[in-house]
């Protein structure tokens, strides 16, 4: 699978579960008394996020420095005297700390104003009056989440992931996160400075402008601390690493495999022995992003979300077979992977979420539909976007159900051999022998292809034009469709001869230019093919085998037109043999008979024909010319016979039929003689001077 680069291919699953990435923290309103000020608070806070991977919690200390900016006025004098802020619910050793020690702070469930009611923590500073200040440090824990629940921090030996926020006004707002050195790290979401120091990778962003908007997920990995099983699945190794204290992930995901898998090979059809092993690792990641797992097919990795679900574990595991080394567009892998997940959960009777196991007609008209050939894997997470969130959902549901009816319609035999021609990469035009090899990417037009031809699909077209390609593409189809008409028939002709690479290979590449030229020469060709058919069936005679082979073998248009030419001399080598074919059938006059004693020109001919049908196009030409010289002559050499033997020896001719002397014109000795009556000179007396309907003095025939 993996073509040797640093090639990430995610390939993930929307999930159905909502992720929480808003800001958690809020800072209240301070309450009346009216001499209390309202507003006008300036708010700097520096936010350090820190993590305890043995305790499991997230740390988060932020030192505030309160400014009050309320004016005196009307004899009033302002001040504040609090500070409240809402705490998740979850929260632990909460403390507040000012500079001379232990700040008193209430932590309690209030109303927050809005309806609802929320953990406040109210915060007593001391009052501070007109640009007066106060500085303190809130300190609290977040424990990790416990696996499968919605709270998405988590925090464990091997594994880490929370999201970190700013607490105050634009521009006076920092963060920095501090994360063990030992940790494989990832970051998304607001941009921040990232660097190494003391041993820790530490995240900053300072100066923050916009702190509602602002936030930043942090992931981290060390693999190490992951507890390890090992399951073989006929012959294939696969490592599972899940969390520590979350063995029923590793569990789970190890029976579904074991049995999963080897349903999955059946229904695929393909082996995965080209596999050296898998590693499927517990991860939250994945579902940070919007998605269930995906599947990194250059590390021969899968990352799967925490929450377990058949068909999604079956899923990413199908992903082995449907991957970029099977098809390039994400549509076709992605519904490959849903149909067939869902064939093998209902093999192992798995246990699923029904919602996997449905695929609705897809609505082409909705604001989130995208054409599935140009669905591509997004570059801002779904889980913080919802137009993105819509086009991915719209994108699996789609090629889910319109990978369903493919699979309906050619059936799992036929989609075997859909999917073993696309991994081996093998036109779906095959001709006689062994399939030629086409280009290693396959797209939606050799997928359709391949559907067509040996999938047998009727539906496909109809399909890739309603769900899958552009509208600008559809002209593309109408060549195809028309190609393909001159194709079959051009197959249907040659019948017996298997149509060369010539015109499978562009038809292969969808270059139907190239095609039809191809087709019209070959078209001429059998033209050619039925013209000497023709002839050698009235000679009785057979064809030599250069030109099947010639036309067969062609790999491209000039072979194949050389093929051509090769027939066009066959034939006119050939029409000359029927030429002196019918010059030796021809009625022979007087002279010409007497011109042909001693003469063979039947052998002359089998001569000819001999060469033709030893393919020697010239010498079959050069005996056939012979043989009409031959015949065109002996009227001429006849005559002079005549007037020969009537003076010298007219007498003895006419009266007794003597022995002519023969004079051999031609070098071939020891043929018999053709069977002229002219052994017998009764039978000359009786010849008319002239034949009927020819000339005075005989006829040259011809
Ligand atoms: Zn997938």
């Amino acid at each position: 699978m993996s073509n040797g680069q640093h090639r990430l291919t995610r390939t993930g699953r929307v999930t159905r579960l909502g992720v929480v990435i808003g800001v958690v923290l809020t800072v209240l309103p301070l309450r009346p008394p009216a001499a209390l000020a309202e507003g006008d608070l300036q708010i700097a806070a520096e936010a350090v996020y820190t993590i305890d991977p043995d305790a499991g919690h997230l740390q988060i200390s932020v030192h505030y420095t309160l400014t009050n900016r309320k004016p005196n006025s009307g004899g009033y004098r302002y001040y504040y005297n609090t500070f409240a802020l809402v705490l998740p619910d979850n929260a632990v050793e909460v403390t507040a700390r000012g500079p001379n020690g232990a700040l008193y702070f209430s932590d309690q469930v209030e109303d927050l104003g809005d309806g609802s009611e929320g953990r406040v923590v109210t915060v007593s500073t001391g009052s501070f009056f007109y640009n007066q200040s106060r500085d303190f440090t809130l300190s609290f824990a977040l424990p990790s989440g416990p696996p499968r629940s919605d709270d998405t921090t988590r925090i464990n030996l091997a594994y880490t992931s929370f999201a970190a926020f700013a607490w105050g006004d634009p521009g006076l707002s920092d963060v920095e996160v501090r994360v063990p050195g030992d940790f494989v790290v990832d970051s998304y979401g607001s941009e921040v400075r990232q660097r190494r120091l003391d041993g820790e990778i530490i995240f900053t962003g300072t100066a923050i402008d916009d702190p509602d908007e602002w936030y930043i997920i942090i992931t981290g990995r060390r693999d190490d601390h992951l507890v390890s099983q090992t399951v073989e699945v006929g012959g294939l190794l696969v490592e599972i690493l899940s969390w520590p204290g979350d063995e029923d992930w590793g569990d789970r995901v190890a029976a579904v495999l074991e049995r999963g898998v080897p349903e999955l090979r059946v229904l695929v059809g393909l082996d995965y022995e080209h596999l050296p092993s898998l590693r499927v690792i517990e991860s939250i990641d994945p579902a940070l992003r919007g998605y269930a797992g995906w599947y990194i097919a250059s590390e021969n990795l899968i990352e799967m979300s925490e929450h377990l679900d058949d068909h999604v574990i079956l899923h990413e595991l199908s992903h082995l077979w449907f991957n970029r080394d099977l098809f390039v567009e994400r549509w076709i892998n992605e519904g490959l992977a849903d149909t067939y997940a869902d064939r093998a959960v209902d093999e192992i009777d798995g246990d699923t979420d029904p919602v996997y196991g449905t695929a609705t007609q897809p609505v082409s008209s909705l604001e989130s539909a995208v054409r599935l050939n140009q669905w591509r894997t997004p570059t801002i997470s779904p889980a913080v976007d919802e137009a993105v969130a819509a086009r991915e959902s719209y994108g699996y549901n789609a090629s889910y159900w319109v990978m369903r009816a493919l699979l309906r319609d050619v059936g799992e035999e036929g989609m075997t051999r859909v999917l073993e021609a696309a991994l081996a990469n093998v036109t779906a035009y095959a001709g006689e022998g062994d399939p030629e090899t086409v280009s290693e990417a396959d797209d939606w037009r050799r997928f359709l292809d391949l559907l067509a031809e040996l999938g047998g699909s009727e539906d496909a077209e109809r399909l890739f034009r309603d769900h899958v390609i552009a509208d600008a593409q559809k002209v593309l189809l109408n060549d195809r469709a028309a190609a393909r008409e001159r194709y079959f028939a051009h197959v249907d002709t040659a019948a017996d001869w298997a149509t060369p690479w010539s015109i499978r290979g562009p038809m292969s590449e969808w270059k139907f230019a190239d095609a039809t030229l191809a087709i019209d020469t070959g078209d001429s060709l059998l033209v050619v093919r039925g013209d000497l058919r023709g002839v050698a069936e009235t000679l009785g005679l057979s064809l030599p085998p250069s030109l099947e082979a010639g036309y067969e073998v062609a790999g491209d248009q000039a072979a194949l037109e050389s093929a051509l030419q090769l027939g066009q001399a066959q034939l006119d080598s050939l029409t000359t043999v029927e030429m002196a074919r019918n010059a030796v059938d021809a009625p022979r006059g007087f002279f010409t008979k007497i011109g042909l004693i001693g003469e063979n020109p039947e052998v002359e001919w089998t001569e000819a024909s001999d060469r033709f049908e030893a393919d020697d196009r010239e010498g079959a030409v050069v005996e056939a010319n012979d043989v009409m010289t031959l015949i065109a002559g002996a009227s001429d050499v006849g005559q002079m016979r005549v007037v020969w033997a009537s003076s010298a020896f007219g007498g003895l001719v006419l009266a007794g039929g003597g022995t002519w002397f023969l004079i051999r014109r031609r070098r071939r000795p020891a043929v018999p003689a053709e069977s002229g009556d002219f052994g017998d000179g009764m039978e000359l007396i009786g010849e008319p001077a002239v034949e009927p309907g020819g000339s005075p003095r005989g006829e040259i025939d011809s």
